[in-house]
């Protein structure tokens, strides 16, 4: 199978929204490698499921915590991007509030556009994100914008 990395990231007053949207789509997102900024990571892996009766947690061991996002995850998450490790972002930000750390979410979010990621901030795009059968289609993958390589190889004469 085709290796899927997604990165999720909420901030604090869409944390809930975040963790309603993993525990809706957990079988399809257990597939997947998942990445996440500090706290959001802790509450997914802390998740309990109801599944056949027994009572689980899906992501304890799948979740890769990076560091919380005011303390550099979301730059972490943006190099990861700029390095072509991961496959999407859902980024649910506060969209009422402005964060300490805005120039984090602005260039994290620039760097999904640029990088032409499966990229979204809200819970409808998320779902239809997540199932469309170009996920996981192991001829389909994504292609870079040719201006990325004509930044990189620009005169500077
Ligand atoms: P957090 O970071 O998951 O550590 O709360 C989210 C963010 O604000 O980027």
């Amino acid at each position: 199978m085709k290796e899927i990395n997604i990165a999720l990231v909420a901030h604090d007053g869409r944390k809930k929204e975040l963790i309603d949207w993993v525990k809706f789509n957990w079988k399809m997102l257990a597939k997947y490698n998942i990445w996440a900024t500090g706290t959001t990571g802790r509450l997914i892996s802390e998740l309990v499921i109801e599944e056949e009766g027994k009572l689980i947690r899906p992501f304890e061991k799948k979740v890769t915590r990076l560091f919380s996002g005011p303390l550099g995850g979301d730059q972490q998450i943006g190099a990861m991007i700029a390095e072509q490790k991961i496959n999407m972002l859902i980024f649910f930000c506060d969209n009422l509030i402005v964060q300490g750390h805005q120039n984090d979410v602005s260039a994290l979010t620039r760097l999904a556009a640029l990088y032409n990621i499966a990229f979204a901030t809200n819970r409808t795009t998320a779902d239809m994100l997540l199932t469309s059968p170009l996920v996981d289609d192991p001829e389909y993958s994504i292609e870079l914008p040719d201006c990325i390589a004509s930044y990189a190889n620009r005169s500077l004469k």
